[in-house]
């Protein structure tokens, strides 16, 4: 009988799963029976964001973390499919920090011409799983959300693609539930335009916290607030912004820090991070782990140590993104045709022994940076996904995070070279601290006569001073450009 293999979720991961059959399959291996499902009703995960909060059309809770303004947080040659190159994908070099529509376009891009949509049902949502001893047979219960209707479908492998920056983290703070203005997670922060001319709390020191704080910044707040638990993120950040230890209390608008400091606030933004949670999988299958590089019972982070007919795609904390999920994809693709034979328990058990102990020793980003790509360079080694130079990622890696402490509000224009077509990236038309239109059009095509999605009442200071349009020797400033329609 055909092998019956089900995917869960068609975003990166899950298309990185559907590509790595279809690239076995030109290559003229028999593939198995595939059926993916994914609840929303197009492919992209998070990149597919929405403008809702809470609930979707369906009632079904929001996927999507993105918002508007996004724009990449560490430089796309790190992340780039050595399948598919940006070059290849738009035609022509781009800049290296693009916006989250243009890299779903370079997401959607490859996967439309492998022709793997026919795969994926869409609208449908894995609700139920058992798994049979006996048989070895997964059972899964799918509701299409169109017709409430639910199926069972029967498989032999199953890969579980679904995330784990969806579902909100949100510890509890004395006095908060009386605070008198916004309080939100970041899982459901669209954009920082509202929080024009206010005084913003972010709890939380890491990507989250960093990014809505800036981008507010960006769209003109009075001031940001970034109250970190453990460690400050240390950059030198803009005049407005500071960093101060964790609240103890609220007490009307009030925060109270660790250090004995006290400040009045406007909004509240959670940035407290997510939890991994996959409530259609039975406890026995289900992946529980803090957001670490490497989570603790998966055969080289990818097969469930219990049961390796299961499968984790994008489990980890990213440093890599879309090229790692490539490389899991098609480690697990070779375990599933048996390409791969996997070493006895206890070897596994070593083996992720060996990692964890590897983890626990890391000093510091850069560190961190490496050991992801030598875990990368172990699944490579192992499989026939084109290999790529991972000691020049991990370089890239560390440029970029020197560049943040040089220049948080700069580092997006920098340009860096592409470790897969030897190609320098463009600098963007616009800086990053200027560009208030986040569209692929703009992207590609450069500034519009008009842009009128600035907020109301921006100044120079607000946004780094000095404004230009880079290579264009343009002098004057984009802000007065945002409000008065001259290009
Ligand atoms: C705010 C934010 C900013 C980010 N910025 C960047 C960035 O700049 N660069 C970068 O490289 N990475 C970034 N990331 C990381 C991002 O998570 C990855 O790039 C990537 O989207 C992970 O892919 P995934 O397929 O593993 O998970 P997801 O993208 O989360 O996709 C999971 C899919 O599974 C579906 N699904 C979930 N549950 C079910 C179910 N029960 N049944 C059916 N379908 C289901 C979802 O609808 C979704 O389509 C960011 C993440 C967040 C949250």
């Amino acid at each position: 009988m055909t092998l019956r293999v089900g995917i869960i979720g068609a975003g990166p991961s899950g298309l990185a799963q559907l590509r790595a059959f279809e690239s076995a399959r030109q290559k003229g291996a028999v593939i198995p029976d595939i059926k993916c499902f994914e609840k929303q009703d197009d492919w992209g995960g998070q990149w597919n964001n929405s403008w809702r909060i809470g609930l979707d059309g369906h009632g079904e809770p929001v996927h999507s973390s993105m918002y508007r303004h996004l724009w990449s947080n560490g430089p796309k040659e790190c992340l780039e499919f050595s399948d598919y190159s940006f070059d290849e994908h738009f035609g022509r070099p781009i800049s290296s920090f693009p916006p989250r529509e243009v890299l779903f376009d370079y997401i959607k891009g490859r996967v439309e011409k492998s022709d793997v949509r026919k795969y994926v049902q869409f609208n449908a949502v894995a609700r139920h799983t058992s798994y049979n001893e006996v048989t070895q047979e997964f059972t899964v219960t799918v509701e299409d959300l169109k017709t409430n209707l639910t199926e069972t479908h029967v498989f032999d492998k199953l890969v579980v693609a679904t995330g784990h920056f969806h579902v909100p983290a949100v510890p509890e703070f004395k006095g908060i539930k009386t605070f008198p203005g916004e309080v939100l997670h970041a899982h459901d922060f669209r954009g920082a335009e509202r929080f024009n001319g206010k005084r913003l709390l972010m709890i939380g020191s890491s990507y989250s916290a960093e990014d809505i704080g800036m981008q507010s910044h960006k769209m003109g707040a009075a001031s940001i607030t970034l109250s970190y638990r453990t460690t400050p993120m240390g950059y030198d950040w803009p005049w407005n912004t500071v960093e101060r230890p964790l609240v103890t209390h609220f007490e009307g608008n009030t925060a109270y820090f660790s250090d004995g400091t006290y400040d009045d606030f406007d909004a509240v933004v959670l940035c407290t991070g997510y939890q991994h949670k996959y409530p259609f999988l039975p406890s026995e299958l289900s992946l529980k782990s803090p957001n670490v590089l490497y989570p603790s019972n998966l055969y080289k982070g990818v097969v469930w140590q219990q049961n390796t007919n299961l499968f984790y795609l994008g489990a980890q904390d990213q440093y890599y993104t879309f090229n790692m999920f490539d490389a899991q994809a098609w480690f697990a693709r070779d375990v599933m045709i048996g390409r791969i034979q996997l070493p006895a328990l206890d070897e596994r058990e070593a083996d992720i022994a060996d990692w964890l102990e590897r983890q626990a020793a890391l000093s510091d980003h850069d560190a961190e940076a490496d050991f992801q790509s030598d875990y990368l360079r172990e699944l490579i080694d192992a499989t026939d996904y084109p290999s790529f130079d991972l000691d020049a990622v991990s370089q890239l890696f560390k440029d970029w995070m020197h560049n943040k402490h040089t220049d948080i509000l700069g580092y997006r224009d920098a340009v860096h070279r592409s470790v897969v077509t030897g190609t320098m990236a463009t600098k963007h038309h616009t800086r990053w601290i200027n560009a208030l239109d986040d569209s692929m059009e703009r992207y590609l095509n450069g500034p519009s006569q008009e842009d009128s999605s600035a907020p109301a009442g921006l100044t120079d200071r607000h946004r780094g001073g000095q404004e230009d349009l880079e290579g264009s020797g343009a002098g004057p400033s984009l802000i007065r450009h945002a409000h008065t329609s001259v290009s």
